[in-house]
């Protein structure tokens, strides 16, 4: 069924570790051999043996309009014509900033980069740089891409292959990360008694999105904004994944609270790879060539990637889109629900707007530790049921499910009957 793929995985595992140029995509956490894919359009994908399923991965979160969708494939064959990178200013870098800027308040001054990683990465160095100190604090589960200082007690694939921490991270670096419970905001004022004037900033996934889809309660959000503020350290929201996801201006509209810096990655690139980091403008004055923080990079700001995220963007600006999203999730997520109820499958979801999880638990998801109580093994059987019905999901329970404008209510109904399959035959 799937026997070009699976050839495909066997060349591939001779030349790039593990077959994959990114670890959760070879399957170890549910035991499948990944399809490879060859083509996708709208809400579907499709597979080396022309297998089509219906996709909620999306890239991991960028195809939010679906994909090859015709407005964004115009703008990148427009731009294509004319070159692929000239390392030089151009005008389309511009645009993308006003137009972040536009859409997530907090954002007064923006630097593009190449990927969710090299955002936090860069932030952290940024607000190290104008703290004057080392410390930082994470939050247990969160995921923030694979810099050494993140990757301590890290959810997504860190989390999927059970690595505590990685090896090559130096002790000596990752001592100065200082890891919490997700939500626990006693422990965060702890942690800033003890060492509030060395600590940077504190990094979060306002919506947590890295051990499965966990929504915070606003007092905590809140919480550590006044915490920062007391102890002039900086407050770093990473909206790689909640970013024009959960909202136009991510979770930090949603919430009513102004970070100091935002981290942004995915849906910018509209499928191109793409991030930012941005924030106040005294702060963001420090980068070079203005500041002294360096941070550089040859193809930021890459014309064909600004086309695909601009396009993108501009279409995200029109905020019926989001309710229109949120409706299909509310579809999706609760009917997973009845679904399972009806199928006397014990599950959890957690759900914001067009995002969401199922975990394999009785009991609420709120952190890292209620995320990993659930039962991988019958997540595994879920995931494999599903994929073999035409429903492809991330292979990890500690992954969002991502939902597009191209969705319609004939795939969700069908993605609902293939799980009600898929739980009756736990
Ligand atoms: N932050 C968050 C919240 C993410 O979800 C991710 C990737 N899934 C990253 C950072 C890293 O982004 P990238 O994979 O583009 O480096």
């Amino acid at each position: 069924m799937r026997k070009k793929s699976g050839l495909l995985f066997e060349r591939a595992g001779e030349l790039i570790p593990g077959g994959v140029n990114s670890p959760v995509r070879a399957g170890n956490a549910v035991g499948v051999l990944p399809p490879f894919i060859t083509e996708a359009k709208g809400c579907l994908i499709r597979d080396a043996d022309g297998n089509e399923y219906i996709d909620f991965v999306c890239s991991w979160g960028p195809m939010i309009l679906g994909h090859a969708h015709p407005d964004v494939i115009r703008a990148v064959q427009e731009r294509l014509e004319r070159g692929t990178s000239y390392g030089a200013p151009t005008e389309i870098e511009v645009d993308m900033a006003e137009t972040i800027a536009e859409m997530v308040p907090s954002i007064e001054m923006v630097r593009m980069v190449n990927s969710g990683t090299e955002a936090t990465m860069s932030a952290i160095r940024l607000a190290r740089g104008v703290t004057g100190r080392d410390k930082l604090v994470k939050f247990e589960g969160c995921y923030h891409g694979h810099a050494d200082s993140l990757l301590v007690s890290a959810g997504s694939g860190v989390a999927t292959l059970g690595i505590p921490g990685s090896p090559g991270v130096p002790a000596d670096l990752a001592r100065h990360t200082i890891s919490i419970p997700f939500a626990d905001l006693e422990s965060v004022r702890r942690a800033f008694r003890k060492y509030g004037s060395e600590i940077a900033a504190v990094i979060v996934e306002p919506v947590a999105g890295n051990m499965g889809v966990v929504v915070p309660d606003k007092p905590f959000l809140s919480g550590l904004r006044e915490i920062t503020r007391e102890f002039d350290a900086l407050l770093i929201f990473d909206e790689v994944i909640s970013g024009f996801r959960v909202a136009p201006g991510g979770a930090q509209e949603i919430y009513g609270i102004v970070p100091d810096l935002t981290c942004l990655g995915k849906i910018i690139g509209g499928g191109l790879p793409v991030g930012a980091f941005g924030g106040r403008k005294d702060i963001m004055s420090r980068l070079a060539p203005v500041g002294e923080v360096y941070q550089a990079g040859t193809l930021s700001g890459n014309p064909l990637a600004m086309a695909a995220g601009l396009a993108t963007l501009n279409i995200l600006k029109n905020k019926d889109i989001y309710k229109e999203l949120e409706e299909k999730g509310n579809r999706l997520f609760s009917g997973l629900e009845t679904a399972a109820r009806a199928a006397g499958a014990e599950i959890v979801v957690n759900h914001i707007g067009s995002i969401g999880s199922v975990f394999f638990t009785s009991d609420p998801v709120t952190d890292f530790a209620s995320a990993r109580a659930s039962d991988g093994e019958r997540f595994k059987k879920f995931y494999a049921r599903m994929l073999d019905q035409g429903v492809y999901l991330a292979p990890s329970p500690f992954e969002a499910m991502f939902l597009s404008t191209a969705h319609g209510e004939a795939e969700i109904q069908k993605t609902l009957e293939c799980a009600g399959e898929a739980f009756r035959s736990l």
